[in-house]
């Protein structure tokens, strides 16, 4: 990516979003484009494949906070017109920024180019844009005297991505092959943009360099060169496949392991698997977000997600007289037994019945007795409820509430 693309592109309007807008907009706006605009979605739409491309791209820099920054700044720095434009400046002027404006200002130093004219300042502003450049200078550096180059290798963006699992599969562990559509260095002239068989020649204007710089009063002033567009080369013969960036959409299939108890929203981290480097930089990571359907039995507890929940439909006369039940598992049934005299809502715990981790830790079944009250009784039933509850007329399960509430009446009549 050259430094013109940064400044010329509006990776805000790309996705739809206001300059401020948060990281959690930023990627919600991404990922409503490239759900839509996925070459699975909408196989055959060049259109919707350049969206998606250029969607990625923008997210690829905003929702990286140090890229965000550096791309704010120069944009900033160049909508200022700082830097009077792209225009001129043919011819890199051999030291002509070394000499510099000494105590003055000198712009050259601004893009950090080892111009080593001794500046004071120089470093600061020169580390962000030469960050940015992504060390424009791609090849070595030119034949121009004094236009010291860092070539910059840039790490690719991460990716993320979504699937979703069903709760035995997250319980378990799963694997699952991913299919991802992303923008990848080209395969065919990989990466440098050139036709196969033939290779970028460095830019002459720059020397290589991705940069010029040109002279105005006493400013020495260096800019983006225009003829490489600050890469430093230039592709006569463009690569079939990719155009000459150096960047195709590939769609991929991965093989995606997610380990037992993985929990919903969780983030797994698939190492090297994002948008490749540039300029020999390293690969970014890929990151896949599991969503798990709720199950309709069985639930991960809030206290330690290692342990599972299941709830168990009981009569009065189980809770009273205690009673062995038989409970469904993740992996098979157990007997359970339930002690006499149970109240509704009794949690008893089946050891080792949970998520079973990968470094053998194991959480438990939960199972909470869960009082099942009739809601049509036959006439013995009715008869026998109505003896019941005749036998135990003595019996208030609420007599201290009501003590209680009395209490508080007579309180407040004082008052
Ligand atoms: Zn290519
Ligand atoms: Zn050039």
């Amino acid at each position: 990516m050259s430094a013109r693309d940064w400044v010329e592109k509006d990776y805000y309007r790309e996705l739809g979003v206001a300059k401020d807008a948060s990281d959690a907009d930023i990627k919600k706006a991404y990922r409503k484009i490239a759900r839509e605009n996925h070459p699975d979605a909408k196989p055959g739409d060049a259109k919707a494949e350049a969206r998606f491309k250029a969607a990625g791209e923008a997210y690829g820099v905003l929702s990286d906070p140090e890229k965000r920054q550096q791309y704010d700044e120069a944009r900033s720095l160049f909508a200022g017109g700082r830097f009077g434009g792209f225009g001129g400046g043919r011819g890199a002027g051999a030291g002509a920024g070394g000499t510099g404006f000494q105590g003055g200002f000198d712009v050259g130093d601004l893009f950090g180019g080892g111009r080593g004219a001794g500046a004071p300042g120089a470093g600061g502003l020169g580390d962000l844009l030469g960050g940015l450049f992504g060390g424009g200078a791609g090849t070595t550096a030119g034949p121009t005297p004094g236009m010291g180059t860092r070539p910059r290798e840039q790490r690719g963006a991460d990716v993320e991505t979504d699937v979703r699992i069903d709760f035995a599969e997250a319980v378990g562990g799963t694997t699952l092959p991913l299919r991802l559509a992303s923008p990848t260095r080209c395969g065919t002239c990989g990466g440098n943009g050139a036709r196969p068989g033939t290779s970028p020649r460095t830019c002459l204007t720059c020397g290589g360099a991705g940069v010029v710089s040109r002279s105005q009063g006493a400013f020495a002033f260096s800019e983006p060169c225009r003829d490489c567009s600050g890469t430093g080369s230039i592709v006569d013969d463009p690569c079939p496949e990719c155009g000459g960036d150096g960047v195709s959409t590939r769609t991929r299939t991965l093989t995606v392991r997610i380990p037992p108890g993985v929990d919903d929203g969780q983030r797994i981290r698939l190492a090297g698997q994002g948008q490749p480097g540039q300029r020999g930089g390293p690969p970014g990571d890929l990151f896949v977000v599991v969503h798990v359907n709720a199950d309709d039995l069985f639930g991960r507890s809030e206290r330690n997600p290692d342990d599972l929940t299941l709830t168990v439909p009981v009569t009065f006369p189980e809770l009273v007289d205690g009673t062995t039940i038989t409970v469904p598992t993740m992996d098979g049934k157990v007997s359970l037994k339930v002690p006499a005299g149970s109240q509704s809502g009794r949690t008893l715990r089946v050891r080792g019945r949970g998520v079973r981790r990968k470094d053998g830790r194991t959480g438990d079944l939960l199972v909470t007795v869960e009082l099942a009250v009739p809601s049509r009784l036959d006439k013995a039933a009715r008869e026998a409820l109505d003896a019941y509850a005749k036998a135990t007329a003595d019996h208030d399960p609420r007599a201290e509430l009501t003590r209680r509430a009395e209490a508080a009446a007579r309180r407040e009549t004082a008052s």
